[in-house]
């Protein structure tokens, strides 16, 4: 059976104080959930550290790393002083680390490589823009992302990876992807893993959908075969909203 997570991506939301809230809140309510799904938040780097002391079922994320051990890099966070702050998991390749900081697919291989290395676990990122989707290159996209982002790994290394199909047209936007277009897409990219590693592995991959999932549509999302969770942005600043999409499965 394959891992079902919901992670809640924060972005740049919240001080300090107001994101230690979140994290309390976030805990006590999963003490309460009514779903098997393991719940992560990912906050800023600032807050990684006071937050790991508040929470235990809830697991920690970043929401990038650094693609460089240590060194003169100037304003990064390396993966091993994630582990150092009790991060667990690593988001690599959202959209925005794309789009906004020129992101490519062999830098991000490099990043989940050293990430993986250092005994963080990936959720690695991956998604087509619009004119790609309406171009119908959409498939083609996903399959160099991930056959150059997850590279070189070793059937060990994949098994401490996630994956999250997250559509760039649907990220903050409020259009969500079909319960059909996500299911298409996820059935795409477990085939793929069967090609680029074996069966097993496509089989135990957890694949997350991400892209204006919230509390309304959540269900029918998760409700496919191959979507096994969600990576939430704008529905994981509320404690309630976010468990609520746990509570969906
Ligand atoms: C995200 O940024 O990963 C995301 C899915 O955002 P939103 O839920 O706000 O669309």
């Amino acid at each position: 059976m394959r891992k079902k997570i919901v992670a809640g991506n924060w972005k740049m939301n919240t001080l300090l104080k107001d994101g230690m809230e979140l994290a309390k809140a976030v805990e006590k309510l999963e003490k309460e959930k009514r779903s098997d799904a393991l719940v992560i938040i990912a906050p800023p780097y600032t807050h990684l550290s006071r937050v790991n002391d508040l929470i235990d079922s809830v697991k920690l994320s970043a929401q990038n790393c650094a693609s460089e051990e240590s060194g003169a890099y100037t304003g990064e966070v390396s993966p091993d002083m994630l582990v150092s702050a009790g991060v667990e998991y690593v988001i690599i390749g959202h959209s925005e680390r794309r789009s906004y900081y020129g992101e490519d697919n062999e830098l991000l291989n490099k990043k989940t490589k050293l990430a993986l290395s250092k005994g963080l676990k990936p959720i690695f990122c991956c998604g087509e823009v619009l004119e790609e989707r309406e171009g119908g290159a959409l498939f083609d996209v996903i399959r160099e992302q991930l056959n150059v982002g997850l590279a070189d790994l070793t059937k060990e290394d994949i098994s401490r990876v996630v994956i999250a199909y997250e559509p760039v047209w649907a990220i903050g936007t409020g259009v969500v992807a079909t319960p059909d277009q996500a299911q298409e897409m996820h059935k795409f990219i477990r085939d793929l893993l069967v090609d680029l590693f074996d069966k097993k592995v496509a089989e135990n991959m957890t694949i997350l959908y991400g892209g204006s999932c919230k509390p309304s549509n959540a269900s029918e999302l998760f409700a496919n075969p191959d979507v096994d969770g969600g990576l939430i942005g704008g529905a994981a600043l509320k404690a309630e909203d976010f468990l609520a999409i746990v509570n969906s499965y």
